[in-house]
């Protein structure tokens, strides 16, 4: 599993982070400008992609200073690798221009899109990385003729593919960059070979590569990429991908392929079709997190009560068996609450059924507070709720019993928009596992607290009484 964490940039002043901005900026066009064959464009352009990547990502950053910190980033490494300042205007105007195209289509789209969590994000991430690539391919092909002696068109299209494969690589990168409550990946908690087997079937098909050779090798690793968007994070199955097909690239070009405007049209329908390779195990991951989500919302309206947050009946049912069978045989033992809210009928009948809802969530959210982490507190069904108590004795599991009471008893509701609030009362009753005779289930012993819930009720309600 990834443990890589990014920063959070609230952590730090933002002048500091406009200037780490500036910095990156800058330290990506070097690595451009060295990756850069002899006497013309970059083959791989880092510094667009992560600027557009990181400022829709945090869009609290996106203000003048960042785009201005930017701005000297890509004039200073131009300026200090020896370009003239009439071609570095030319040229990062153009790169700012292309962000900048990015950043407006794209700081539109809502958070679950551009977490990557959407069926439509790889699409929308291609139409803005299109419409990005033309805008400053248009800008920055005018520069030809004037600085590389060659026709405008030529770099048009050299400028194109090569933004559009560094947008469509790097971009999904930053955005899905690890954050504190991602999810937990398919594969994580899965046995070591089903953890690494994605990953080591991207090495096998590049061995195979090597040994079928010709045109088809660009898309042999697509079964290895999809595989890997299936069973990993969107972040790690980018990173996969751009490494793939970075690498791909490099070896399809070597000695094929020669980086001058001469070339221009087969290093365009490269890097163009070494995208849309790419763009197909983005599609996969996106609707994969899609659907992983969907099931865990899924999964918790299932499991909990919709209107008080609790665990319905049958997770409860299953958690408390869960908790007895782990801890019923200790020493300390579990214990068994049923509690049920006092005359609650009486609210509803005098202040209408929402203000009974009220109560109810009200009343619930008292209960959580005075449970420790580890207990499990269930809806039983209308106004009747029941608790597991793991590791408690006898007396203390009467001392929480009390708190809950206490909890409920010594504060009052609010029911009502108008400030109108309500006093509130819960009997409950308690059966320990250590007072069952042999090995009691779960049923059982919720049947023996109901029996002393209702003992609790007759003599007088708010109160505990044990089983
Ligand atoms: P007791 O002290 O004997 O428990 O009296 P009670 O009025 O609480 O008794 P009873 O169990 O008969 O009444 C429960 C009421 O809870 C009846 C039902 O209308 C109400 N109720 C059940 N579920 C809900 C709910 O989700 N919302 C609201 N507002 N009321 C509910
Ligand atoms: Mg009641
Ligand atoms: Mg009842």
């Amino acid at each position: 599993m990834m443990t890589l964490s990014f920063a959070r940039p609230r952590s730090l002043p933002r002048s500091w982070l406009w200037l780490g901005l500036g910095v990156l900026v800058f330290a990506a066009c070097l690595v451009g400008i060295f990756a850069r064959p002899i006497g013309f464009l970059s083959a791989f352009w880092p510094a667009n992609a992560l600027l557009l990547g990181i400022l829709v990502r945090y869009p609290a950053l996106a203000r003048p200073a960042a785009w201005g910190a930017a701005a000297v980033g890509y004039m200073a490494a131009d300026l200090i690798t020896g370009s003239s300042w009439g071609m570095s205007l030319w040229l990062n105007g153009a790169n700012l221009l292309s962000v900048t195209v990015g950043w407006l289509l794209l700081r539109r789209l809502s958070e679950p899109v551009l977490r990557l969590r959407r069926t439509v994000s790889a699409m929308y991430l291609l139409l803005a990385a299109l419409a990005a690539s033309a805008a400053g391919a248009l800008a920055g092909s005018g520069a030809a003729p004037v600085y590389f002696n060659s026709p405008w068109t030529d770099l048009l299209s050299l400028w194109f593919s090569t933004e559009l494969m560094n947008y469509m690589l790097i971009v999904p990168v930053v955005l899905a960059a690890p954050r504190d409550d991602d999810p937990p990946s398919a594969v994580q908690g899965a046995p070591m070979f089903w953890r690494v087997a994605p990953v080591g079937s991207l090495l096998l098909a590049e061995g195979i590569r090597g040994l079928v050779g010709g045109p088809g090798v660009l898309a042999f690793a697509v079964p290895g990429l999809l595989w890997c968007a299936l069973s990993y994070s969107t972040f790690v199955a980018s990173l996969l991908s751009l490494v793939v097909c970075l690498w791909t690239m490099a070896g399809v070009a070597m000695g094929v392929l020669n980086f001058t405007p001469a070339h221009a049209g087969d290093v365009f329908s490269l890097r163009v079709g070494v995208t849309l390779l790419a763009l197909g195990p983005l599609a996969v991951a996106c609707a994969s997190a899609a659907r992983a989500e969907t099931l865990r919302r899924l999964d918790h309206a299932v499991r909990h009560d919709d209107l008080t947050g609790v665990l319905a009946r049958r997770a409860f049912m299953r958690q408390g068996q869960r908790l007895l069978t782990r801890y019923g045989r200790e020493t300390a033992g579990v214990a068994v609450l049923m509690l049920d809210i006092d005359h609650f009928k009486h609210v509803n009948d005098q202040y209408g059924h929402s203000a009974g809802d009220q109560l109810l969530i009200g009343i619930t959210q008292a209960m959580g507070t005075a449970l420790r982490a580890q207990d499990a507190l269930g809806r039983m069904g209308g106004e009747e709720f029941a608790v597991v108590l793991p590791e408690v004795s006898h007396a203390e599991a009467q001392a929480i019993a009390e708190r809950l009471r206490d909890a409920v008893a010594s504060q009052p509701f609010a029911v009502a928009p108008a400030g109108q609030t309500l006093h509130a009362t819960v009997s409950i009753g308690l059966v320990h596992s250590a007072s069952m005779s042999g090995e009691a289930d779960i049923d059982t012993l919720l049947l023996a607290a109901d029996a002393a819930l209702y003992r609790a009720k007759t003599e007088g309600r708010n109160r505990v009484l044990t089983g």
